[in-house]
């Protein structure tokens, strides 16, 4: 089962936890936050084992094809395509793969090729396997990245898919890859604002959903509690905002203050992946 654990926004714990889901389920570690993908710090010795670079398509012009139409400029959403100076002028770093300019296309003037993106980086220490996922600077889209992340499969039956954080094109196209979604949200105005936003995100892919609270404090946080309930979305655990689990957090789940959360999201997706438990 591909488990991904989204946020409506930064901060709220998704890599702490994905990254202890991971260890509970012995599932494989996957860090699509490809803008800063630090996931794989939290596991012990993980050692790379192979390296790959990761390609986005893009077009590329013959300029003496070119009939000076426009068509594909006014396809482009993404204003990757301008006309200056009656030249096409294209900004790889806008485009989003779609090629819907080289089908528009006409004159032939628009074929296919490729411009790095990015890596994937496969670590294990033998117990735990991470497979990570790298933007290089100066991108700004990584959805090919992302795509190519699920195409790495082993032996194992669980994914962990840490998503980079907020509603971007990236967390969509993991949401509609995944089986399951954990969404890790904090007892804030801040935090129930984006995860508003997040789980109608959820909603248009008609995924199974679930929440995890994070950074609980002992007053709680009731608008977090009426939403849930509004839109039928099951709290499972609420972890302590303590010194207690920030110090079981910097040293790892075999400390046992973190278990009895991780248990129960366990115990979760378990039910998901075997309705009998029910
Ligand atoms: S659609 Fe083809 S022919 Fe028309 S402007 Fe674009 S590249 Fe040129
Ligand atoms: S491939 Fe799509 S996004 Fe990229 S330039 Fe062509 S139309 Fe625009």
């Amino acid at each position: 089962m591909k488990i991904a654990v989204c946020s409506g926004k930064g901060g709220t714990g998704k890599t702490f936890v994905s990254t202890n889901l991971a260890k509970v389920l012995f599932a494989t570690y996957i860090d699509s936050d490809i803008e800063e993908p630090n996931g794989s710090f939290y596991f012990e010795n993980l050692r790379e084992v192979a390296t790959y670079p990761s390609y986005k398509a893009i077009p590329s012009f013959d300029l003496d094809k070119c009939i000076k139409c426009r068509t594909c400029v006014d396809f482009c959403h993404f204003n990757a395509l301008l006309f200056i100076k009656d030249k096409i002028k294209f900004f790889p770093e806008l485009c989003h793969s779609c090629m819907g300019c080289k089908v528009l296309c006409k004159t032939g003037a628009i074929t296919e090729s490729k411009e790095r993106v990015g890596s994937i980086t496969i670590k294990t220490n033998e117990e735990d396997i991470a497979i990570v996922g790298q933007m290089e600077i100066g991108q700004r889209n990584g959805g090919a990245i992302v795509k190519e992340l699920f195409t790495f499969t082993n032996n194992r039956e669980d994914y962990v898919i840490d998503c980079p954080p907020g509603t971007g094109c990236e967390v969509g196209e993991i949401i509609q890859a995944s089986n399951l979604i954990l969404v890790v949200t904090e007892p804030t105005l801040f935090g129930l604002e984006n995860l508003k936003l997040i789980v109608s995100l959820i909603k248009l892919y008609k995924k199974p959903c679930f929440l995890v609270v994070n950074k609980e404090n002992e007053k709680g946080y009731k608008p977090l509690e009426e939403f849930a309930n509004a839109e039928g979305l099951k709290i499972v655990t609420k972890i302590p905002y303590s010194v207690k689990t920030a110090i079981a957090n910097a040293k790892g789940y075999r400390t046992t203050e973190l278990k009895p959360y991780f248990d129960l999201i366990k115990k979760e997706v378990a039910r998901y992946e075997n309705p009998a438990n029910n």
